[in-house]
């Protein structure tokens, strides 16, 4: 077979303000750029255990089982799944988007009873409904994903394992989205299992997904009659590899470990709380911006997400030579609508890095260019006066 060997990677410099991956800080670059070390070289086993001790920071939990599985925010939906459901189990999911739906895509296949509790896109659950559910149908678990990234919905999480451990169930949340960039108090709120993702707010490149399991939940996996459906996810050996024993699991991908060994360590250089006002500040500025050049949120006030900002298409224009001019002309990526707001909604993430107010301005200049361009009428410059005057009026 005849081939020519490609051109090296050289991939463009782009600024990431779609539903994910998110911009990566330089200084997490050149972690993923270290020389690999083997999985059981003490330097690496130093590593997983500070890994372990700030993702227990970010978590804000004391959870003894919290480690980063091999594999991007979906595996950390399917490891948390396959590890509580045992075949013929009832699992309860609330779907409101598309990561809801997948849930329950995953629930069936590992062999779940589902039942799901649905609303539309861009709305979000009440407790009570949930504890309604709960009654009803007598759940072993219920998943509910936080931050709805095709939506931009944010689901309030606080009433609800109160309402699911009354059902005696356990709480299984997607944070994918939310870990880094909005509070996620796992212990706080008493959830039970949770994962996320690396591409997101944590800024690292996609490959690991965070997980954490209460005491609760670890006694549930421990009561289990039948074994884990996936050898790979299974907790019982993975947890052998990132506790004591150190037993051979699977060879951990050792340098995206060191990327996000760096991506943790500046959100805790930045603090939790600055991290999460700094996302609220830049959409509270976007927001503005977007406001004053007519375009609306796809989700209620209260509700809106800081970190993933959902808006209708404004009329009269078309969302995907919008979005690629945005991209080819400014070197900017947004993402589109998915599902049934599919060409109706865009998605602009200001996640972790990305979450800048330089990114806010120059977003909203580049935006104002590609509405004119596709004959748009507005009030040039509106958008960027009034993210400005929501800076300089703010905290
Ligand atoms: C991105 C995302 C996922 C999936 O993560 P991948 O890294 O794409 O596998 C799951 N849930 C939510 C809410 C997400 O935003």
């Amino acid at each position: 077979m005849s081939y020519s060997i490609p051109a090296p990677i050289n991939s463009p410099q782009r600024i990431l303000m779609g539903p994910g991956p998110s911009d990566t800080h330089p200084r997490v670059l050149a972690a993923l750029a270290r020389p690999t070390v083997g999985h059981l070289d003490p330097y690496f086993l130093q590593i997983m255990d500070e890994l372990q001790t700030m993702l227990r920071a970010v978590f804000q939990t004391s959870n003894a089982l919290t480690l980063a599985v091999s594999g991007t925010g979906s595996l950390g939906m399917e490891a948390c799944v396959v590890n509580l459901i045992e075949p013929g189990d009832r699992m309860l999911v609330c779907v409101n988007g598309v990561f809801g739906g997948r849930m329950s895509d995953v629930a069936a296949r590992a062999g779940a009873q589902v039942s799901t509790l649905e609303r539309d896109y861009g709305e979000v659950f009440g407790a009570e409904e949930i504890a309604e559910a709960v009654r009803r149908l007598h759940p072993k678990v219920v998943g509910i994903v936080h931050a709805e990234t095709s939506t931009g919905a944010w689901q309030p999480l606080q009433e609800i394992a109160e309402v699911v451990h009354a059902g005696d169930a356990l709480l299984l949340v997607d944070c994918v989205t939310s870990l880094a960039g909005a509070p996620v108090e796992v212990d706080g709120w008493g959830l039970d299992a949770v994962y996320s993702g690396t591409q997101k707010c944590l800024s690292c490149p996609p490959g690991l997904a965070p997980v954490t399991f209460s005491q609760r939940a670890v006694e549930a996996i421990d009561r289990r009659q039948s074994k884990i459906a996936s050898w790979y996810l299974d907790m019982t050996m993975v947890r052998n590899y990132w506790g004591e024993s150190r037993a051979y699991h699977h060879t951990a991908p050792i340098n995206s470990n060191y990327g996000l060994h760096e991506a943790l360590r500046l959100v805790l250089e930045e603090g939790l709380e600055h991290r999460f006002s700094r996302h609220r500040r830049n959409h509270e500025a976007l927001k503005a911006g977007l406001k004053a050049l007519g375009i609306e949120y796809s989700v209620a006030e209260g509700l809106q997400l800081p970190m993933l900002n959902s808006v209708w298409v404004p009329k009269g224009i078309d969302d995907v030579a919008l979005r690629s001019q945005l991209l080819n002309d400014y070197g900017i990526e947004i993402g589109g609508g998915l599902g049934p707001v599919k060409g109706r909604t865009l998605r602009i993430g200001l996640m972790g890095e990305a979450s800048t107010a330089r990114n806010v301005l120059l977003f909203l200049a580049a935006l104002e260019r590609c509405l004119l361009d596709q004959g748009l009428r507005l009030d040039c410059g509106a958008g960027v006066a009034a993210a400005n005057a929501k800076y300089r009026n703010g905290e």
